[in-house]
């Protein structure tokens, strides 16, 4: 089996492909390096599978495999605000030039969709039946309608086109190999605890998130390529929900800092809360996640210790 992995030098991409290659996969590793890093790489440089490519998903490219999994966009707020139109056209343009390439070579395609398709969600916990609450022209919607888009068109891909495609919404997830510098809650929580800086809480801390760990979640994402009984879209997330400021004290306590609590603005459209519901991939992955966040935040702090010292 050959595959692409799309945004494959990131933190989820870099994860799959390793993930790929321990089950005998040809891996083609496609990136542009904008939030990904050769090094999350660099351990399969010298596999005989491995191929790494620089090229952007918004412009077209051709490549004989069998399975894309389609992961590149940067996925952190600070990141994917930076340049809002440019994040747009990669979910879109990317998800065409994927797509695109899926028909032509007869290829298996996967969407790493998120959970921001519910935008701040008046539905608690989120089933995938729930259509959302995203505002189409606040900050976040570079990032919400890109990827409602890129939904869209797999679709519409595949009822017209016949292309063989699944879609999975993403719930919050960290571990190794996170940026230190990448901006989402748990780094930021992990990196400024080593330091001994504030942690920054984004308005009171009452807003809550979900965290699943790495190695849960690339688990759904392999099943949910590989399984014939849905095409998606599946949730996938740890659906045990923390308020952030239970986070922070989680990573203080984990860390054994002294860092201060200390509270900013909250930004423009941040949901107030989010869990998954994971029925359907409980259903018919037969998966749910074993790792808990004390267990998880046990497993990226050492990680985190040795990325900022280096
Ligand atoms: P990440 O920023 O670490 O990885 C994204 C990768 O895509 C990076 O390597 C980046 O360089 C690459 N990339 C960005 N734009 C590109 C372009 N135009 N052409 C080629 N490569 C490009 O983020 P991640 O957490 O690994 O997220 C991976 C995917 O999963 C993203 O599509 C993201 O939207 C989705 N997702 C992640 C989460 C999460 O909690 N980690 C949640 C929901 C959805
Ligand atoms: N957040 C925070 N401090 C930080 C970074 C984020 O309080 O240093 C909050 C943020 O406002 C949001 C939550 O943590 O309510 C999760 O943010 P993240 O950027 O990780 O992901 P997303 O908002 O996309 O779920």
């Amino acid at each position: 089996m050959k595959t692409l992995v799309t945004g494959g030098a990131g933190f989820l991409g870099s994860h799959i492909c390793e993930r790929l290659l321990e089950q005998g996969h040809e891996v083609i590793c496609l990136d542009n390096f904008f939030t990904g890093n050769k090094q999350n790489v660099e351990h399969l440089r010298d596999h005989a599978s491995f191929e790494l490519m620089r090229h952007d998903v918004i412009d077209p490219f051709k490549v004989e495999v069998d399975r894309i999994y389609n992961m590149a966009c940067p996925a952190s707020p600070v990141h994917y605000q930076y340049n809002p139109i440019k994040t747009i056209k990669t979910s879109v343009m990317g998800a065409i030039n994927c797509l695109g390439l899926a028909k032509r070579v007869g290829a298996r395609i996967l969407q790493a969709s998120t959970s921001e398709v519910y935008g701040d969600p008046e539905v608690h916990p989120q089933p995938e039946s729930y259509r959302g609450n995203v505002n189409p022209i606040g900050l976040r919607a570079c990032y919400d309608e890109g990827k409602r888009c890129a939904e869209t068109l797999f679709f519409d891909y595949h009822r017209e086109n016949k292309v063989d495609t699944r879609v999975v919404r993403i719930f919050n997830t960290y571990g190794p190999r996170m940026a230190p510098d990448d901006g989402r809650v748990v780094s930021n929580f992990i990196v400024q605890a080593l330091k001994g800086e504030d942690l920054t809480i984004y308005g009171d801390g009452s807003q809550t998130r979900s965290f699943c760990y790495v190695d849960d979640l690339v688990e759904a994402i392999l099943r949910t390529m590989e399984q014939e009984e849905s095409v998606g879209p599946v949730n996938i997330g740890n659906p045990v929900e923390f308020t952030i400021r239970e986070l922070a004290e989680q990573v203080l306590a984990k860390v054994g800092s002294s860092s201060k609590l200390i509270e900013m603005p909250l930004p423009s459209d941040d949901p107030t809360q989010r869990k998954p519901d994971i029925s359907l991939a409980k259903k018919v992955l037969e998966w749910e996640p074993k790792v808990q966040l004390a267990d998880g935040l046990d497993l990226t702090i050492p990680y985190f210790r040795e990325a900022i010292t280096q």
